[in-house]
């Protein structure tokens, strides 16, 4: 398994081991360390390391940065670094993340892997909405890992490119009603077209026999499956009794195919009460509305109205009921634009988990949006 540590005293040993053997400069990599003495190491620079990330005793005009060594099993192949923030230097010169593998590691995808964990965990740290970083003209791999990592060339000057990685956003395209006979493949068959994946709300007495290959292809697909009730009654004023059936039977129907317990529910009409809250104990989410349920709606409107309220964390509400061409079409026109705009679209699932909202922090409302 590969991974990143934090810089920290217990690994001292391999630490030490490590940065003895990385070069001292290698095409912009500096690691003045290289020639220090175990003491040194122990006493001095790992503490500073620790401290640094920490924003303490940082050397004058440097800006606090965190270590990670990029370890795979027990042995350190690796070094990366996020700087916490830009300042002009930075900003004008090496950016937010620096990086050296070990010689005898090279050519064994670890830069790729290691600066794809690095991006991953610096968009906790950096408030930029673009991470920076520079790489020298004679290092063609190095720009190749960057670019394989979502980096695009800013700008370049006589020795090095400038290349930056644009924050990604994420949206989830959300269905309802299904699954019905034919609308529901021409939702899937779209999905496919464009690549992306998406999350079907499931209404139980929907999901028959005859409709099971259709879930399959869904799963199969690596689409979520949630519950949208079992006969998509307005729930406000039925009994607790009757709640908990609605939702209990749907989940059993779920859980039968996929394995695994949905984690959200979607009110039918977006009709809530207290005692739904208090009975159903799923995290309730709506929807950018793009007004698809209602028939005389064009593709062209409901794609605006989608366009219109995405942001990054957004959940889109559609209707695959059969017969709901016009969304079907609009598929066409939202998908390719908010790829344009910078989204990645993901489930409802990894939506909700990247915002950290859980089914035991989750506010009593009803989700559009995994920011509000
Ligand atoms: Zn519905």
């Amino acid at each position: 398994m590969i991974y990143l540590k934090e810089a920290n005293l217990e690994d001292v040993q391999k630490e030490y081991e490590f940065i003895t053997q990385l070069p001292e400069d290698e095409n912009g990599f500096t690691n003045p360390n290289c020639g220090c003495s175990f003491e040194e190491f122990t006493e001095k620079i790992l503490p500073g390391y620790i401290d640094h990330s920490k924003g303490l005793n940082l050397p004058a005009g440097h800006v606090p940065e965190t270590q990670y060594f990029l370890w795979d099993e027990d042995e350190i192949v690796g070094l990366f670094r996020i700087r916490h923030h830009l300042c002009e230097a930075l900003a004008n010169g090496a950016g937010h993340i620096g990086y050296g593998i070990r010689k005898e590691f090279r050519g064994r995808g670890y830069a790729n892997e290691g600066l794809r964990l690095t991006i991953e965990k610096a968009w906790s740290i950096i408030p930029e909405d673009e991470i920076y970083m520079s790489v020298h003209k004679d290092n063609p791999a190095s720009l190749k890992t960057q670019l394989k990592n979502g980096a695009y060339i800013h700008h370049e000057d006589e020795k090095e490119y400038f290349t930056r990685v644009k924050r990604p956003k994420y949206i989830a395209l959300t269905f309802d009603d299904g699954p019905s006979d034919t609308t529901t493949r021409q939702v899937l068959s779209k999905l496919k077209k464009h690549g992306v994946v998406g999350s079907f709300f499931l209404i139980g007495q929907n999901m028959t026999p005859e409709r099971e290959e259709i879930l399959r292809e869904e799963i199969a697909m690596g689409c979520d499956l949630q519950n949208h009730s079992l006969t998509h009654s307005d729930m406000r004023e039925m009994s607790e009794e009757t709640i908990k059936a609605e939702i209990e039977e749907t989940t059993g129907r779920i859980v039968s195919l996929t394995g695994k317990e949905p984690e959200f529910f979607r009110p039918p009409y977006i009709y809530v009460s207290d005692r739904m809250f208090d009975s159903i104990p799923l995290i309730f989410i709506c929807g950018i509305a793009s007004d698809d349920w209602i028939p005389d709606t064009d593709a062209a409107h409901r794609a605006r109205k989608v366009i219109e309220g995405a942001r990054n964390g957004a959940v889109v509400l559609l209707h695959d009921l059969e017969g709901n061409d016009a969304t079907v079409e609009a598929l066409d026109i939202i998908i390719p634009e908010l790829k344009k705009q910078g989204y990645q679209f993901v489930t409802i699932t990894e939506l909700v988990q990247r915002a950290g909202i859980t089914a035991e922090n989750a506010k009593r409302e009803v989700y559009t949006y995994t920011d509000q």
